[in-house]
């Protein structure tokens, strides 16, 4: 019987790591993305932009994807008085 309650504290304890190593693992903190990611939230995995801005989830402003492959969104404003504006 007393074997028996060590295998149970073992089992506990393999299980804790195997959760922990985990949850680390699969962090929510994103560092990067899919390639075809331009933008993302760190904090939200769903949110993924073609263009810098802020996750409609938690409001953190949008991380560009080091893995991005694709070409550079570039968004031009023509004003009323002809100044072109470069965001
Ligand atoms: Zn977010």
């Amino acid at each position: 019987m007393k074997r028996d309650k060590s295998l149970i504290i073992w089992a506990g304890i393999v299980t804790m790591l195997v959760v922990i190593s985990c949850g680390h693992k699969h962090a929510s903190n994103r560092t990067s993305a899919a390639p075809e990611i331009a933008y993302f939230c760190p904090m939200d995995s769903m949110i993924n932009e073609a263009k810098s801005g802020h996750c409609t989830v938690c409001g953190m402003n949008l991380i560009k994807n080091p893995n991005y492959t694709g070409e550079e969104l570039i968004e031009v404003v023509i004003t009323s008085t002809g100044d072109t504006l470069v965001n």
